[in-house]
């Protein structure tokens, strides 16, 4: 009754990403970084995208090192502006089969009443505008072979809204809408469309979302064993090394001290 049970526990269950090519934006830090070391680790080919040049360019050079029978091509850009795509597009990088549709900021945590419209439309172009856009130009490319995975980065705040972070939230849920639907598309495709739905994950996310206030990123943490952005990379592999009839539809993954956006135990120390 269970011998094929016993044989599918002792096969290797999860699929190479050797020979793959990804193409990751964000991976000038945290989450993005992170999938790059492993991926490259993997042996996959990368195609990396953020505006902050000299840590792409420092980047590849250590993953390089790591492994020297990848390529590592560079794309410094800001995935809003008008020619992002046809850039990505001219230099091969929407040919890649694994897409980690990832970089994004929220910026503020105001109120709805004293939020900064600059935020609202920062916020909008990037996690929505360009995500989305991005997503229908390497699915267009995906569908014509007939395979690939696209992991977007979601968040528990596509799940649970919190207060001060209407828009970040809403942008989050609408990143969740834009890939389920994009999911139930592609299905006759090969097509896999994975989300990854972090809690809190210590990065420069909060540096960000403070305009540079080290002190105010840093209380986020405090007195919390966080997720790191390792942890993520970890979730992200394990999502795409499932064999091809598995799709992750989507990883929530907080940290044991986080129960919701809000209900978080802090130690009184480390
Ligand atoms: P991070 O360390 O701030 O990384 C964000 C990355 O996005 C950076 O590489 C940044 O690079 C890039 N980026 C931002 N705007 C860009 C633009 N206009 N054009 C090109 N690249 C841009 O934050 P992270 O935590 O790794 O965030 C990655 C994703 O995870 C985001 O979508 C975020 O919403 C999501 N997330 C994070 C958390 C968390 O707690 N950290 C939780 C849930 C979800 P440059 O500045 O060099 O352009």
């Amino acid at each position: 009754m269970i011998k094929h049970l016993v044989e599918q526990s002792m096969r290797v269950r999860s699929s190479s990403l050797q020979g793959r090519t990804a193409l990751i934006t964000g991976a000038s830090s945290g989450i993005g970084l992170a999938t790059a070391v492993r991926l490259v680790l993997e042996g996959c080919h990368l195609h990396l995208v953020a505006r902050r040049k000299e840590r792409l360019t420092e980047l590849k050079l250590e993953l390089l090192n790591l492994n020297p029978i990848v390529n590592v091509i560079i794309h410094c850009l800001d995935v809003c502006s008008a020619d992002a795509i046809s850039q990505l597009e001219q230099s091969g990088a929407l040919e890649s089969d694994i897409f980690l549709n990832n970089a994004g900021l929220a910026k503020g945590l105001s109120s709805v009443v004293d939020a900064e419209a600059a935020d609202w439309s920062e916020m909008l172009n990037t996690n929505v505008n360009a995500a989305f856009k991005l997503s229908k130009a390497v699915v267009q490319r995906m569908t014509t072979t007939g395979r690939g995975d696209i992991i977007a980065l979601s968040s528990l705040a596509a799940h649970t809204a919190y207060e001060n972070g209407a828009v970040y939230c809403a942008s989050k849920h609408a990143l969740r809408a834009f890939h389920e639907s994009l999911r139930l598309e592609t299905i006759q495709h090969g097509i896999r469309v994975i989300m990854i739905s972090p809690g809190m994950v210590n990065t420069e996310f909060s540096l960000v979302r403070f305009n540079g206030d080290v002190q105010r990123a840093e209380a986020v943490y405090e007195g919390v064993n966080e997720l790191d952005a390792g942890d993520v990379a970890e979730s992200i592999l394990f999502a795409l090394k499932q064999p091809n009839h598995i799709n992750i539809n989507d990883i929530l993954i907080m940290p044991q001290q986080q129960g919701n956006p809000w209900r978080v135990h802090r130690h009184a120390s480390r």
